[in-house]
């Protein structure tokens, strides 16, 4: 392995595959990312960008872009459906990302990719679906199929942020182990008929949690916990429990996305073997209840391009930095997972709802408020 010779190969170009690119970019570094859609993700679905990415996209160039296209969030409500019981001010965090970004994931895919190109311009090959990797001591070799032939890339390393099915990490053996949860949630987009502005609101009424998170134009976010998996979610589902739980009706609203989801937390056993390396949900997945996963996803691509660039210069040492960023992230995703854990336990049903509220009301009206807006906003996790 020599300097001129270093290359990386990332398989999967959703949110994680593109900042890591971007980031091995800037460091000088040749990679390509093969990804299988032509286009970026159509729908929204995550949205919550955390104060810690908007630090790492500051040090890439592309916060100012991600600020221009989403909704800042200052404050978050809690509800109980009938009452405020207090609220968390992120305002009080470090400046000058003391909020919480709201961008659809389209947009973030989109901003990402346009960075990328940029920086890369031949980087992205699209509508490549990988379909084998094999490994040597010294190189990978990625097959993937575009535009009916069989095409293959060679590299010192392939990164796998395939997502959490990840055929990288099931061709390389790595364990991928963890729980499911059972809370299960169904969401959708609506035209925001509320009062409640650019603030994020989380409702606690006795029959399960309901949330609420702006978008831009004039759009909101629903998040509404279920009993069981909503196999067909639809509008007026969402409409008729929000109704019922909280007295508020999306009813004829323009609705653009609809989804259901039930929540798990799994992690590979490593994130790296051999010549392949292992990223975002490909290597972990937390629950989306706290908007954590994308986030933890980039941090991850941050330690790993770092330990990438360390191991060119040093290429002995290429255990040792890959270790690093291993236990790192790991423990990142540890606390992380725990934080999600915390969020679903206070939106499940309760059979006593008062203790719920009178936590929820010391937490947010004392001084551990300021406690809460750095959980919520991701800090204290690096
Ligand atoms: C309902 C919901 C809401 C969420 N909300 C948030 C949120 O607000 N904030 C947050 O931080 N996280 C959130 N998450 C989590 C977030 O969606 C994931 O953590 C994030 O998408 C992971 O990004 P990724 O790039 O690792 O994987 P993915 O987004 O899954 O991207 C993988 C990419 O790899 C490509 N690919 C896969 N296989 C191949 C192949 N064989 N060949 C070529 N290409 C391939 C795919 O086309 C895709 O583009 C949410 C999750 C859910 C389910």
């Amino acid at each position: 392995m020599t300097k001129n010779t270093f290359k990386i190969t990332i398989v999967g170009g959703g949110p994680v595959g593109l900042f890591l690119g971007i980031c091995l970019s800037k460091q000088g570094i040749d990679c390509a990312i093969l990804e299988q859609r032509a286009e970026p993700v159509p729908d929204s679905r995550s949205l919550g960008i955390h104060p810690v990415s908007l630090e790492l996209f500051r040090k890439t160039n592309i916060a100012s872009k991600f600020l221009d296209a989403g909704i800042h969030i200052k404050k978050g409500l809690a509800h109980n459906g009938k009452r405020l019981l207090g609220s968390i001010n992120f305002e009080q965090l470090e400046r000058p990302y003391n909020f919480i970004l709201a961008c659809p994931q389209f947009e973030t895919e989109k901003i990402l990719r346009e960075h990328f190109l940029a920086l890369n311009p031949q980087g992205l090959i699209t509508e490549a679906l990988v379909t084998n990797i094999e490994e040597n001591m010294d190189e990978a070799i990625c097959y993937y199929q575009k535009d009916g032939k069989e095409l293959s890339l060679s590299s010192t390393y392939v990164v796998g942020c395939d997502g959490k099915n990840s055929l990288v990490r099931q061709q390389s053996g790595i364990f991928y182990g963890g729980t499911k949860y059972p809370d299960t949630y169904i969401m959708g987009d609506f035209e925001d008929n509320t009062t409640i502005g650019d603030n994020a609101v989380v409702f606690l009424p006795k029959q399960g949690l309901i949330e609420s998170f702006p978008l831009p134009n004039q759009m909101r976010r629903w998040v509404v916990k279920t009993d069981s998996l909503v196999e067909k979610p639809t509008a007026q589902l969402i409409s008729e429990i929000t109704l019922h739980r909280i007295d508020h009706d999306l009813k004829n609203l323009k609705n653009t996305m609809l989804s259901s989801f039930n929540v798990q937390y799994f992690e590979a056993e490593c994130f790296f073997k051999n010549r392949v390396l292992l990223c975002g949900d490909a290597a972990h997945v937390v629950s989306p209840i706290g908007g954590q996963g994308m986030n933890l996803g980039w941090i991850g691509a941050w330690l790993l391009a770092k330990a990438l660039s360390e191991i060119n210069i040093y290429p002995e040492q290429e255990t040792e930095f890959l270790l690093g960023f291993q236990n790192q992230q790991k423990n990142i995703v540890k606390k992380a997972s725990r934080r999600a854990e915390w969020n679903m336990r206070i939106g499940r049903k309760q059979r006593f709802p008062i203790y719920r509220e009178l936590f929820v009301r010391l937490l947010l009206n004392s001084p551990l408020n300021k406690v809460a807006a750095q959980k919520f906003a991701m800090k204290g996790l690096t």
